[in-house]
């Protein structure tokens, strides 16, 4: 199969009409959001969305998100609470995804046989305008071949996909870098199954009662099975082994320099440390303070560090709270838990 990619904006009106009607009759198209790119099928379309799962690689066991273009277009497919709209006012449409009892509606194929199903609004005004056009939900998980960094820009889409789905919409650089917040609601409580641009703190003015699934921070325990089935597996993992320094104990830029003359290794530094380290595979991450920033390059250069064939990643262990929790919950697991301390 030959694969397309348009680069569009929300008037492109005649690329959005035939991406909007390839997903009607069934087939895969890739779509920008602000988060990451997503591989985007009609949600109903029970054969549609399995061939998602081929072109990914990805488990049959891990449910895929359903994204609508309107708030209230989660009437159609789940079972809703004041919770949800209260949430929906303020962070819809947005990087945010809200699990919920489903309908019968959504084949059980999307939801990987579960009784809930994940939503989302996103405000990308393609993606918007996408599902708008097609007149359908879109079940869309993100559009990297099971396993591999999320693609934030079409070439990494296209260095996944290529040949397997006939159309990729260029939208440009996402503007997050990491998938959405995830969470699970009841009618007075919020459970965070996986942190995004949405934070923990943002949620608790919403509700009393949120907590913290435990594979946010820590790896599953064996036999464990967790709330989010994509929680259980190695993710957003590079082919080099990545390694993460904890820079409360030891000197960053002391150690990395070290290992910057005895081995084949790219540094992910802060562009505060470019000056400091020798001129060689450095990937700077953006200034020590500029979450948004980091958050932003993550998967680039997660991506980029796979390209320059380097054997060893070395990079900061991300603080675990607020805006950076995001960042902390790729990297550990990313680095298979490989913490220098
Ligand atoms: P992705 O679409 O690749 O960003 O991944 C979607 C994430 O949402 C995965 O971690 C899924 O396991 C999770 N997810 C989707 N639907 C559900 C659901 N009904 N219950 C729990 N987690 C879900
Ligand atoms: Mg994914």
């Amino acid at each position: 199969m030959v694969t397309e990619i348009f680069k569009v904006d929300k008037d492109s009106y005649d690329i959005l009409k035939k991406a909007a009607a390839l997903v009607r009759s069934g087939e895969l198209v890739a779509i920008p959001t602000e988060t990451v790119y997503g591989l985007g099928a009609n949600a109903f379309d029970k054969n549609a969305c399995l061939n998602i799962f081929k072109a990914k690689g990805r488990p049959g066991d891990n449910p895929l998100i359903v994204h609508i273009a309107r708030p209230e277009d989660a009437e159609k497919i789940a079972y809703t609470n004041p919770l949800y709209y209260k949430l929906a006012d303020k962070l819809m449409p947005g990087p945010l995804t809200i699990i919920l009892p489903k309908k019968d509606v959504i084949p059980s194929e999307v939801t990987a046989g579960l009784d809930s199903v994940a939503i989302r609004c996103p405000v990308h005004p393609v993606a918007s305008a996408l599902i708008e056009m097609a007149g359908v939900p879109i079940a869309a998980p993100s559009a990297n071949s099971s396993g591999k960094p999320s693609p934030t820009t079409a070439n990494h889409v296209f260095d996944d996909m290529a040949g397997k789905i006939p159309l990729i919409l260029d939208g440009g650089v996402c503007d997050v870098g990491v998938e959405s917040t995830v969470i699970k609601i009841t009618e007075n409580e919020i459970i965070l199954l996986r942190p995004g641009a949405v934070t923990l703190e943002m949620l608790k003015e919403f509700c009393e009662n949120v907590s913290v699934a435990g594979a946010v921070k820590e790896e599953l325990k064996a036999g464990e099975k967790p709330l989010s089935p994509g929680m259980k597996y190695k993710h957003y993992a590079p082919r080099a082994d990545l390694y993460l320094i904890d820079d409360k104990y030891i000197d960053f830029v002391e150690f990395t320099k070290e290992k910057q003359k005895s081995e084949n290794c790219a540094i992910m530094c802060y562009d505060e440390e470019i000056k400091l380290l020798e001129n060689k595979n450095l990937l700077p991450v953006g200034n020590r303070d500029d979450i948004k920033n980091q958050t932003k390059q993550l998967f680039i250069l997660l991506r980029e560090a796979d390209k320059m064939g380097v054997d060893t990643i070395y990079a900061h262990l991300p603080n675990d709270e607020g805006e950076s929790l995001a960042i902390y919950n790729r990297m550990i697991r990313a680095c298979a838990h490989r913490i220098i301390k």
